[in-house]
């Protein structure tokens, strides 16, 4: 780090002139004493300020060494003991249990007016009550905050080690640059905006480095639950990081949200805005300008430093608004990130021209990749080299251009809420009585968690979200039916998400005005109690009140679609049923006693879990946790060790390839205990369990795994069909229920919207036994959102299956019935099947 090293010569340079000083102070007059102690007592304060590596023995970004989350946590500590440039703001803590610290950095009189500024960035960003006039009064005078973060993924090192030294150099260096960026702005720094995954692999690290194993990947995902998915939880914010991160930043309202990562597209040193096409029309146009403005700035800040390779445009889109690091561009703070280049860890490594793909061996100048990086030695100090240099011209730029940005966002709220009292939708409306009720309320909460209102009118007795609000964009965004334009480029990540498609709620568009005697008839709704929806097989909700009832050694009977809850305390009942919105229905306990009413038994269910940390394992093992199914992680070993229907009644494997459940790691590249995966033992495991009586539940791609091993007379309609042919990446699809009567499809909707990425579709061969769950329409394109090309591929063909086995069966789902904990709709899939109704 060429600049930082700078840094620190100048401030030796200061300490070697302070000795001269101290030396002269014997032969100089008194009054001159006194002037230069005061002095000296100054500079030896800002001397202080402790170094990263005077505390950690380590500059950040040294070869093979990575500070954990404690080592930056104690650092920050003793950096904002040393300063009052810095400021320590606990957040909350992580999903682990790690306290969760940011660090607002600027000049002293700045941080003394931290809660008027972040006043002034709330008003701004509200653009309600504030004038054109006050609007640039305020954009003239305030410090508008910057949030900068070390990147959530913690795989890529160089995201949470680059800003310990940025740190410390924003807090104590003298250059004018600093001072200017301390004077203007508001530094918000995450200097981890994943504490736990930081700790995880620095210890992981640190455990094989100069091992055979010392690039291992990490056999556990490194956020709980979700690891890389971390940073596509941004509007549903199932994890609890992610409320942390929203809370925050609709609290300070940032003028800028930069994240950095470490996947640029190989040879780039760095990928920048502006990003592949395509994007949102729901964004505000000026937010789009800053970031390809910024992304501009950055890449002529590095070559101007002789930092090559700059790259734009390429494999990112922003489609998707779940990212955390783009979702903020709807609540116009500009967000984004950029992707530094990455070896593994803090391992370096050497590249030639021959390790570059054949088109860009000729090292050729392109108009979005103008200073063609050569190859050499990549280490993690040059990733933090590239990070820090691009933060500081974010901060550049953001301290030049305060005033412009900071109005922009005031004019971006106002636009907005002008947009949508001109033209539709004007509101969404959201009856009460729903299917399910209670997923439905959860989607008003999600969406308060963004910080939209929602209303209540009386009648009709519904929700509604008037879109002339600032945010309304992002309501718009979650809500209408995506379109993606004709495929240019693969997207990069799903093309449909219609949130209400997908979690099964009925919502209306209003697309005429509303009436004033409407507008004035609302009022504002701040939480959801009150709901109670009828207690059955139709709301998710019903299955967290069963197992809860059943924990609780009451008895729990399914009368038609009702459900009867007997043998519990009456407050105990009515105390679960109001927690979870729900009020007893009509069955009683003489119909349960029936013969129509079904005893349940809650099922044993084992949940595959492989050391290739599977991110669908991570999300479906947290959905059983939050509807408090219980159940156990069946590792390879578990599995290898046999005795399964012993001990299991139900086994869920997760989306994950064939070969990746057999093998899994290959010997030699991990840590013995984490090599290999099932192998043919495992899979004859299984084989013996379902023939035994088990059922085995596969996701998406796990199913070919099930269809191959199993020998299951079932073909997957869409295998080896070229991207001409076929291609669905991550659409909502419509899909039919053909067998209503069925257990293990009550309370679903006849036709709902599955989310298909990636997956297979089955054709059923005549030996086949066992039913069709759901299929894909015949007679039209399932299309509900998103792309999808080659419709008539799928058309007909089954979705789920429930195939017999020897005494069992094998439940084949062709879609992710759990995707990202946003699928609420299709849950039911595999929850019926978790209890016994014999
Ligand atoms: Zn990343």
């Amino acid at each position: 780090m060429k600049s930082l090293a700078n840094a620190r010569g100048s401030v030796g340079g200061r300490r070697g002139s302070l000795r001269r000083w101290r030396d002269s102070l014997r032969s100089r007059d008194r009054q001159g004493a006194v002037a230069l102690l005061f002095f000296l007592l100054a500079a030896t304060a800002f001397a202080q300020i402790p170094t990263p590596e005077s505390v950690l023995g380590h500059k950040p970004g040294d070869d093979f060494y990575l500070a954990t989350y404690e080592d930056s946590l104690g650092y920050f500590q003793k950096l904002a003991a040393a300063t009052n440039r810095v400021k320590l703001v606990h957040v909350g803590k992580s999903t682990q249990g790690r306290e969760w610290w940011i660090a607002f950095i600027s000049d002293p009189q700045n941080l003394a007016q931290l809660d008027h500024y972040k006043d002034v960035s709330r008003r701004l960003a509200q653009a309600r009550g504030v004038s054109e006039e006050q609007a640039r009064t305020l954009a003239r005078e305030t410090r508008p905050i910057i949030h900068i973060d070390g990147g959530l993924h913690a795989s890529e090192v160089a995201n949470h080690q680059h800003t310990i030294q940025l740190g410390y150099d924003l807090a104590a260096l003298e250059t004018p640059e600093i001072q200017t960026i301390r004077q203007n702005l508001i530094v918000e720094l995450w200097f981890s905006i994943n504490p736990d995954g930081q700790s995880i692999v620095a210890n992981w690290y640190r455990q094989n480095v100069g091992s055979p194993y010392e690039v291992a990947p990490l056999p556990v995902l490194y956020q709980e639950y979700v690891g890389h998915d971390n940073n596509r939880d941004g509007y549903m914010l199932n994890m609890l990081e992610s409320r942390e991160i929203t809370k925050a930043t609709l609290e300070t309202q940032p003028l800028v949200f930069y994240t950095q990562h470490q996947s640029a597209p190989f040879p780039g040193r760095i990928y920048l805005p502006p990003f592949a096409d395509p994007i949102s029309g729901n964004m505000h146009p000026l937010m789009l300008r800053w970031l390809s403005l910024i992304g501009m700035t950055i890449a002529q800040h590095l070559d101007d430093r002789g930092l090559t390779g700059s790259m734009h445009q390429e494999t990112f889109d922003v489609w998707y608004p779940g990212y955390i690091d783009n979702i903020g561009n709807f609540r116009h703070t500009i967000s984004f990130f950029t992707e530094t280049a990455l070896y593994r860890y803090a391992t370096p490594h050497f590249y030639t021209v021959d390790d570059f793909p054949s088109s860009r061996q000729a090292l050729g100048t392109e108009m979005l990749y103008s200073s063609p990086w050569k190859g050499g030695w990549w280490r993690l100090a040059d990733a933090c080299r590239y990070m820090y240099e691009a933060d500081m011209a974010v901060l550049n730029l953001s301290s030049k251009y305060r005033e412009q940005m900071t109005y922009n966002k005031y004019r971006a709220a106002r636009d907005t809420i002008e947009r949508f009292q001109k033209e539709p939708p004007f509101a969404y409306e959201i009856p009460r009585e729903q299917h399910d009720a209670p997923t439905a309320a959860m989607l008003m909460e999600k969406l308060m968690l963004n910080g939209i209102e929602i209303h209540q009118s009386a009648k009709p007795d519904s929700w509604v979200i008037p879109m002339d609000q600032p945010w309304a964009g992002l309501v718009k965004e979650l809500f209408e039916p995506q379109v993606y334009p004709a495929l240019s480029q693969r997207p990069y990540d799903v093309t449909g998400w219609t949130v209400p498609y997908q979690m099964g709620v009925e919502v209306h568009t209003m697309t005429t005005p509303l009436s004033k005697a409407f507008r004035d008839s609302l009022r504002n709704v701040k939480d959801m109690s009150g709901l109670a929806s009828p207690f059955n097989r139709a709301a998710n909700a019903s299955f967290r009140a069963v197992n809860e009832i059943l924990a609780a050694n009451g008895k729990v009977a399914f009368v038609g679609d009702e459900i009867a809850a007997t043998d519990i305390d009456k407050s105990k009942l009515d105390a679960i049923l109001s927690e979870n919105h729900l009020r007893a229905g009509s069955a009683t306990t003489k119909d349960a006693a029936k013969e129509s009413g079904k005893p349940v038994k809650a099922r044993r269910v084992g949940l595959y879990r492989s050391w290739v940390a599977s991110i669908d394992e991570g999300w479906t093992r947290w959905i059983l946790e939050q509807f408090k199914f219980p159940f156990t992680n069946l590792y390879n070993a578990d599995i290898v060790s046999g005795h399964l229907r012993e001990h299991y009644d139900v086994i869920v494997i997760p989306d994950m390839a064939e070969r990746q459940i057999i093998d899994g790691h290959r010997r030699g590249t991990i840590p013995e205990q984490y090599a290999g995966g099932l192998g043919d033992e495992g899979v004859q495991e299984l084989r013996d369990f379902v023939t035994a009586g088990g059922t085995l539940i596969t996701f998406n791609n796990a199913s070919l795994f099930a269809i191959n091993q199993f020998k299951l007379p079932v073909d997957n309609a869409l295998a080896g069909l070229r991207p001409d042919q076929f291609f669905c990446s991550g659409s909502l699809l419509t899909v039919h229920i053909e067998d209503a009567k069925n257990p293990l499809v009550a309370g679903l909707t006849p036709d709902l919207a599955v989310m298909f990425e990636r997956g297979p579709a089955f054709d059923t061969k005549t030996d086949f036994k066992g039913a069709v769950l759901a299929r894909y329409p015949k007679e039209r394109s399932p299309l509900m959102s998103g792309y999808l090309a080659g419709p008539d591929r799928l058309q007909g063909k089954a979705a789920a299956l429930a195939a017999e086995y020897g005494k069992g069966r094998i439940i084949l789902l062709g879609f992710k019935p759990q995707w990202r904990g946003q699928s609420h709709g299709a849950y039911k899939f595999f929850f019926n099947a978790f209890y016994s109704l014999e």
